[in-house]
């Protein structure tokens, strides 16, 4: 029998588990342990609570979670509960699929003031994330700056535009809803360092920021290069540069009461404020050889709340070696050690859709496969785990707990919602009958 632990039960742990069943049916044992007590990781605390047929490829990972030979084990954090050398002694290959849950730091002045936030906290406010469940951030007036040009600052960005109607059908928090809903905010600014060319958004998520029903997305023309030049770049960015586009020959103005405007070559250069933030200090940029060069052009954006989407960061665990540029665990294509791998954003960094941790979990139990003797090496496994977790006092989540944190949540969910999500570890294992 091969005993596998995936540590981490988001898409790139269930795509492993997924790829393990399919290569060794019976002869495998996989236990996925996560910090929290409900599964999933981004698909649940990341992707936007009004994209819900994206969260649904959550199915996909329950029907793995329900099979005999995987078992999902909640509440453990590896590297503080259970180290990876205690795991490694257990299983006969561990796989850290922890994803890239920190913010990178922006690293400009002022970004100590109040209601700076990096987009995970906030993303994982308005999701529930038990980590970010207090936030309190400050929407009751002034202007919004949204520091990326990726896809989370148009989530970050939409959903501070949205009214609460514009919320049905979304799991977003209750609290976040009503923060949302008494908003004072009259505008966003999305900051981007290089141009239009440059940007990582999609066409679906720009496109949606046409449809919201207080805001009209603003771009300067100025902004966009020749419309000539449009036909060197791939189909994915020309999509995304028409809709930008249409965003810089609105039909007639609307009258729009919340101001949504792309301003591209502006560069951060200091968040500025007394205790609290009130202005951005930002440098008009140029392009030289695909790098945002600054012009010397200063000017400020007020700005009573700057939310920076500008990529995460993988959590160092002690004895993992890391690769601190990188933001990752150090790996050669997954592999870190002899029986320690990583996979999905805890081996990549943060890049690529959900779809892009299947490939990585099929091919990291290729690597296991190339690398273990057949039939495992005559670990414990799950009895080992449970002795450990009995000698540490650990009592850890099972699925069947999710479930039933999953059954109370759909069950007090407000009229329209799918859910409403209990955002506190405590508030989950009392859901769950555990207290
Ligand atoms: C704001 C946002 C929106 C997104 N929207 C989309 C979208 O609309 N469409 C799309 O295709 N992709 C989207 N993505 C990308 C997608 O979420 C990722 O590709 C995917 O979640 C990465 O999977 P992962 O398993 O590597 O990491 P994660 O999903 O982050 O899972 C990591 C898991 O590890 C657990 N964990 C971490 N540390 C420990 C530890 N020490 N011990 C135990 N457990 C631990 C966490 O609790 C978590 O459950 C979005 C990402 C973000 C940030």
């Amino acid at each position: 029998m091969l005993h596998l632990a995936i540590v981490g039960s988001g898409p790139a742990g269930y795509y492993t588990a997924e790829a393990a069943q399919k290569l060794w049916g019976e002869h495998v044992r996989i236990d996925i342990i996560d910090r929290l007590p409900v599964p999933y990781g981004l698909i649940r605390s990341g992707v936007a609570p009004d994209h819900q047929s994206i969260k649904g490829v959550a199915r996909r990972y329950e029907a793995v979670a329900l099979t005999d030979n995987v078992r999902f084990i909640g509440r453990v954090s590896v590297g503080s509960d259970v180290s990876v050398a205690e795991l490694q002694g257990i299983y006969d290959a561990v796989v850290l699929a922890t994803g890239a849950p920190a913010d990178r730091a922006l690293g400009l002045p002022g970004q100590e003031l109040a209601n700076v936030f990096g987009s995970a906290a906030f993303v994982g406010w308005y999701n529930g994330h038990p980590q970010f469940a207090g936030l309190a951030p400050d929407l009751t007036r002034g202007r919004a700056v949204v520091i990326g040009n990726g896809n989370v600052a148009l989530d970050v960005a939409r959903i501070l535009a949205k009214q609460p109607a514009e919320f049905v059908g979304a799991d977003i928090v209750g609290g976040a809803l009503e923060a949302l809903g008494a908003s004072g905010l009259d505008g966003v600014t999305i900051l981007g360092r290089r141009g239009p060319y440059q940007i990582a958004m999609t066409p679906k998520e720009l496109g949606e920021l046409a449809h919201l029903s207080r805001a009209a997305p603003r771009v300067d023309p100025e902004d966009l290069p020749p419309v000539a030049d449009d036909a060197t770049l791939d189909p994915g960015l020309r999509k995304s540069i028409q809709i930008l586009r249409s965003f810089a020959a609105p039909p007639a103005p609307p009258a729009c009461p919340f101001d949504l405007t792309f301003d591209f070559f502006a560069a951060p250069r200091a968040l500025i404020g007394h205790g609290r933030v009130e202005a951005v200090e930002v440098e008009r940029t140029r392009i030289v050889d695909g790098r945002a060069m600054g012009t010397g052009d200063i000017y400020r954006i007020p700005a009573s709340i700057v939310i920076a989407a500008i990529g995460y960061q993988t959590t160092p665990i002690a004895g993992v070696p890391f690769d601190t540029a990188a933001g990752r665990f150090a790996n050669d294509e997954g592999r870190i050690a002899p029986g320690l791998y990583c996979v999905g954003w805890a081996r990549r960094g943060p890049s690529g859709t959900i779809g892009t941790n299947r490939p990585d979990g099929f091919a990291i139990v290729d690597k296991i496969a190339a690398d273990l003797p057949a039939g495992g090496s005559g670990k414990s496994g799950r009895a080992g785990f449970e002795a450990l977790a009995k000698a540490r006092g650990l009592d850890f989540g099972t699925f069947r707990d999710w479930q039933k944190i999953d059954e109370a949540e759909v069950a007090r969910a407000r009229q329209g919602a799918p859910r409403e999500k209990f955002v506190s570890i405590d508030a989950m294992v009392e859901a769950a009958g555990k207290k």
